[in-house]
């Protein structure tokens, strides 16, 4: 029953209802106009304001009569500008407050931060609203065009092992078996080379690939998606002549307005692409002031290996002489394979960048099928034997039979980003982690509950929030207490050392101060809290809570627990992922007063606040100090 915006212009003298945001209101007198948007589009809507009262970005349902508009009230810039929809009842689903930023701008003027917030509503301005379809649309096309040509699509594992395109890994902590760790993909580049072993010949995934790397313009921090391909038995002609195929059409049917520079695509030898341009990505658009000009080239002919540098983490860090210009399956030219005994760094790779506008769009190669190369590159690039054990499935695999192979992955974020001359890759995808490494309106990372560290056998100690020691664990508190939301108060103030001294400059009652003890409990750290004018009563701690060893832990021990000094440890064991225990004559006073990991600092706070942040077990184990 509900008819779209854009199906109004065909229904003219219909009576039609309508669902969807009101765009914007304008009052002419008694008469009110409503533009209503859609997912199609938008319509313009008229009718007696006392139908009802409804503005910007509530959502709305009209029944309406379609009226065709007279010839001088036409608007030529909306698909809907023939018609007009006069309002015969109006509902207002559900209304919705001022926005925090305006979404009828292009938006790139609104604080970056915000907009992550607040993402749903960015995604709501047509420029994101487009971006975000557009990539619908491309990745539909891809696939379709893939599948007739007989490739399969296969998803790999998530959950995997480290992969080697030279940046860092994102671990995922294994519950069943704690200590060990799960990496996730930086692509499925192995996988896909199982699975050409496996005789599938021809794969594609689009593929969600993680890298922990520092955030660059044309690359998201943590995630981003690639076409990922694979062929067996081809050359890399090949390759180049699929991609330009299919990129070609998808320009042409996706984005007509958009022109190719030059068919075929320009392919660079590195050697000269450096020596004319300074880089193996040049922009060799001839109009830059033409937004639908695209400038696609192939660079090819790289050297196999760079020198290695501290930024090739995966590799030697620069321990070992070499590291791979793309990644360590690259074969080397057949011609130069010689050379990989005598002057490895002259060594041609077969590898491939597509190049679009001055930006790196895809890379790819033909890979190493010989097991004794590909352990001479292994050697090259300083692998110790840990390392090639850590790969050593791949020789097996290929031990079996392997398929000469290669292939390629060219980023959808980046292609677009690209393509649609966006400034960055947060314009084309969804939600985007923003530069500081926070996703969009949920705010991860957080901290976990205590009960999941100790059950995944992790405890939290180091640098935290970028800081370190007790000024690290003083910035994590304050974050964990705005975050539950609860008030408290902060001191800065002298050193000190001891509950007396604290109260005394603190100016607060000596039991109010929660004082935190590092103990070990049959040999484990664990923390107890009792009020500044009492002690641990050890025989009851043990007899509660079954334990048959309890000691204090020494200064070292306390530093190397919770990287705070002594007399500077907070009641939080949750941050240096150990229990806490409380004692049940904290809850006599209506606040807790503590060194907030640091000499220097101190936070004051309602007692039962303090219970809801820390969640210990709480119980009575302590006496009076003189008793
Ligand atoms: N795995 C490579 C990458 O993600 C692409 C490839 O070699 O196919 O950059």
């Amino acid at each position: 029953m509900r008819t779209l915006t854009t199906d109004t212009v065909s229904k003219i003298g219909e009576e039609v209802t309508l669902q969807g945001w009101v765009l914007a209101r304008r009052d002419h007198g008694k008469i009110m106009f409503l533009d209503l948007r859609d997912r199609k589009g938008i319509v313009q809507l008229v009718g007696n304001k006392a139908l009802g009262d409804a503005r910007a970005e509530d959502v709305v349902e009209v029944a309406g009569l379609v009226k065709k508009r007279p010839e001088a009230m036409v608007n030529e810039k909306i698909a809907t500008g023939t018609v007009e929809v006069e309002i015969q009842k109006l509902t207002v689903i559900s209304k919705a407050h001022d926005l925090p930023f305006p979404i009828d701008t292009n938006g790139y003027e609104v604080n970056e931060e915000i907009r992550s917030k607040y993402r749903y509503l960015d995604l709501r301005r047509p420029r994101m609203a487009r971006n975000i379809r557009l990539r619908s649309k491309m990745v539909a096309f891809i696939r379709n065009f893939l599948l007739t040509q007989d490739f399969v699509e296969i998803e790999t594992p998530m959950l995997t092992k480290t992969t080697p395109e030279g940046a860092r890994d994102f671990l995922v902590p294994s519950r069943l078996q704690p200590g060990k760790f799960y990496a996730l993909p930086q692509s499925p580049q192995q996988y896909k080379q199982l699975l050409m072993v496996a005789g599938m010949e021809r794969y594609f995934q689009i593929a969600r690939c993680f890298r922990d790397e520092d955030p660059r313009r044309d690359r998201a921090y943590g995630e981003f998606t690639q076409l990922d391909l694979e062929m067996s038995f081809i050359t890399q002609n090949d390759i180049l002549e699929l991609i330009e195929g299919m990129f070609t059409r998808l320009v042409k049917e996706l984005f007509p307005d958009k022109h190719i520079l030059k068919s075929p695509w320009p392919r660079l030898a590195h050697k000269d692409v450096m020596k004319k341009y300074g880089t193996d990505k040049p922009d060799l658009r001839e109009h830059k002031d033409d937004p639908d000009e695209l400038a696609f080239s192939w660079t090819v002919d790289f050297p196999l290996f760079t020198e290695q540098s501290e930024a090739d983490f995966f590799y030697g860090s620069g321990k070992a002489k070499f590291a791979p210009s793309h990644h360590m399956f690259t074969a080397p030219h057949p011609d130069d394979i010689p050379l990989l005994d005598t002057d490895p760094m002259k060594v041609r790779g077969l590898q491939h960048d597509l190049v679009l506008n001055g930006f790196e769009v895809g890379g790819g190669s033909i890979r190493i099928h010989q097991p004794e190369v590909q352990t001479k590159v292994f050697d090259l690039i300083g692998f110790t034997q840990e390392q090639k054990q850590e790969f050593a499935h791949m020789l097996t695999a290929f031990s079996y039979g392997v398929p000469p192979h290669g292939g390629i992955a060219p980023g959808i974020d980046r292609f677009l980003m690209a393509l649609l001359g966006e400034p960055s890759v947060r314009e084309v995808m969804a939600f985007p982690t923003s530069a500081s490494g926070t996703t969009s309106v949920m705010d991860a990372p957080s901290t976990a509950a205590p009960e999941q560290l100790s059950e995944l056998g992790i405890s939290v100690k180091g640098p935290i929030l970028g800081k370190s020691g007790g000024e690290g664990v003083y910035a994590r508190i304050i974050e964990d207490l705005k975050s539950a939301g609860v008030a408290y108060e902060p001191y800065e103030h002298e050193a000190v050392r001891t509950s007396e001294e604290a109260a005394r400059i603190r100016n607060t009652p000596l039991r109010e101060g929660a004082k935190a003890l590092v103990l070990y409990a049959d040999d484990k750290p664990v923390m107890a809290v009792v009020p500044g004018d009492r002690k641990l009563d050890t025989k009851l701690f043990k007899a509660t809570y079954q334990v048959n060893d309890l000691r204090m832990a020494t200064p070292e021990e306390v530093e190397k627990v919770t990287n705070v000094q002594i007399g500077a440890v907070p009641p939080f064991g949750h941050i240096f992922g150990i229990p806490i225990y409380v004692d049940a004559a904290i809850r006599e006073n209506s606040s807790v007063s503590y060194n907030a990991g640091m000499h220097t600092r101190s936070v004051r706070m309602a007692e039962k606040d303090y219970e809801k942040v820390a969640k210990p077990i709480v119980g009575a184990f302590s006496k009076l100090t003189n008793a």
